[in-house]
């Protein structure tokens, strides 16, 4: 679609994919195809040279993917989107795509846990080196970079203590530097921020939270120039984090809805945040949105809604918040994010079972602290239900 600046999210999720195949079904088919076929030797031989070619074979591309991948790019401003079968997929292939033995990346102490592995174990193990920084202190990004640095990466809001980054100010200073930037844009979605429009370079998504939205697949995307896309495909070949056919469809599927979905889960955030801030067994709650939040300034700069995942504090220790676990009726104790389902986990003991003690402590991770993604169902019964829980504490 042309003029696609001017095209609101809403019917850019809808439309953006109209020119990726002449097609008279109203809903786009599904290319449940491994390989395509060649009309002739000469295309053949002109195919295989072809990076991201949409109709070779399907670890290179697919039409499906093609078509949410134009959905993910015009939502996020980008020039082009590759999808991945999962977004560790995305975050390890832009990484690995641009980092080389002897180079060095800025990224922050509190990343996605699968994220925190791959900076602080397996990037090291390549020589490649890693500084972990205080993602809410512009200063420390500036500092940690050295002549060796060639990514700094950044997510913002983090997960589970919903910390800022700044992204239009380490963006300038990396870019000052020639360094590129990379964020992880999953817990915001392209609804509520467009990282890219403050200067980030690339942008990864895990499409299993909110892109996809429906908790019944696993997805990634990775969104920049299709220069960048380009040079990414050759490592995202080789690693082969290919999503199928039909999980591209069915986050294609749910992107339709992501604007009044995001629209909904900002709604109910803002509801359940300060409603839980006012109760005397909640001894925090870290919501971007609340004017409490130490970086609520920031939150309103750099982005258009405050989502509908974030953390508190159950007043006051590991065992009460088992206690507020168990109260829970109609949350389920599941990870991830994003979907209709409302879910909750608590975090400490979901971080403990994948990191150290120091990296549980990095991450900001305390004892009493529960980690809630708002669902779509109304927010008085989410209340009534953390009301009950709260009962048993
Ligand atoms: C879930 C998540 C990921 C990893 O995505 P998968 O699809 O589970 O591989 C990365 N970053 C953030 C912020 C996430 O929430």
């Amino acid at each position: 679609m042309t003029h696609e600046s001017r095209i609101r999210a809403e019917t850019l999720a809808v439309h953006a994919d109209q020119d990726v195949e002449e097609t008279a079904d109203v809903a786009p088919p599904i290319h449940m195809t491994s390989t395509f076929a060649a009309s002739s030797a000469a295309e053949f031989a002109e195919m295989a040279t072809v990076p991201r070619h949409p109709r070779y074979y399907t670890r290179d591309g697919n039409p499906t993917h093609q078509r949410v991948e134009a959905v993910i790019a015009a939502l996020e401003g980008g020039e082009g989107a590759t999808v991945t079968a999962s977004g560790m997929g995305a975050i390890s292939t832009t990484l690995l795509s641009l980092v080389r033995a002897g180079d060095h990346v800025v990224a922050q102490r509190n990343h996605y846990m699968g994220s925190s592995k791959l900076l602080g174990e397996l990037l090291p193990r390549f020589g490649v080196g890693v500084t972990l920084v205080d993602q809410t202190d512009v200063d420390a990004f500036r500092e940690a970079i050295t002549d060796r640095t060639v990514v700094v990466m950044v997510e913002t809001p983090s997960n589970p203590t919903c910390q800022l980054t700044d992204l239009a100010a380490v963006a300038a200073l990396a870019r000052e530097r020639g360094v590129t930037t990379i964020c992880d844009n999953t817990f915001a979605s392209p609804i509520n921020q467009r990282p890219l429009d403050l200067g980030i370079d690339v942008v990864v998504h895990s499409g299993t939270k909110y892109l996809g939205g429906h908790h019944d697949l696993l997805a990634g995307a990775i969104v920049t120039t299709n220069e960048r896309l380009d040079e990414i495909w050759h490592t995202s070949q080789v690693l082969g984090a290919v999503l199928g056919p039909l999980d591209a469809w069915l986050m294609l599927r749910g992107i339709r809805t992501l604007p009044i979905r995001v629209r909904q889960h900002n709604e109910t955030g803002c509801a359940v945040a300060n409603w839980l801030e006012r109760q005397p067994k909640v001894a925090a709650v870290h919501y971007p949105g609340l004017p409490s939040h130490p970086q609520h300034e920031l939150a309103r700069r750099q982005m258009t809604g405050f989502g509908g995942t974030f953390s508190f504090q159950v007043d006051s220790g590991y065992a009460e918040t088992e206690r507020f676990m168990a109260g829970l009726r109609m949350t389920r104790q599941a990870v991830s994010l994003g979907g209709l389902e409302t879910l909750a986990v608590h975090a400490a003991a979901m971080w403990n079972g994948f990191l150290s003690d120091e990296q549980v402590r990095e991450a900001g991770v305390e004892p009493n602290m529960v980690r809630i993604s708002l669902g779509l169902e109304a927010a008085e019964d989410i209340v009534a239900d953390l009301e009950g829980a709260l009962g048993a504490v």
